[in-house]
């Protein structure tokens, strides 16, 4: 039995996990994190795609909008609002 994986098993698998985000649940998310966590590996360029603080995926019908070069995506799930820079 394989319990470890390699880091970049992990890479893999992460970048696999956040390809297509209409199937994924806030559950599946948090073990990701779990995941990156583990191996170190930053999921920055991933975060835009749930939120941050119910873990709930972004679907892409969110309101979102655009303002002195901020995105600001609201969560559809908690009223989150989550800002980046464009
Ligand atoms: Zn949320």
């Amino acid at each position: 039995m394989k319990k470890k994986i390699s880091k970049s098993d992990a890479k893999e698998k992460i970048k696999d996990f956040f390809k297509d985000m209409s199937d994924k649940t806030p559950k599946e998310i948090k073990k990701i994190k779990k995941l990156s966590a583990n191996q170190k590996i930053s999921l920055n360029i991933y975060k835009k795609t749930f939120c941050k603080k119910c873990l709930f995926p972004f679907q892409g019908n969110e309101k979102i909008r655009i303002k002195n070069g901020f995105k600001t995506i609201v969560c559809k799930n908690c009223g989150k609002i989550k800002r980046i820079k464009i």
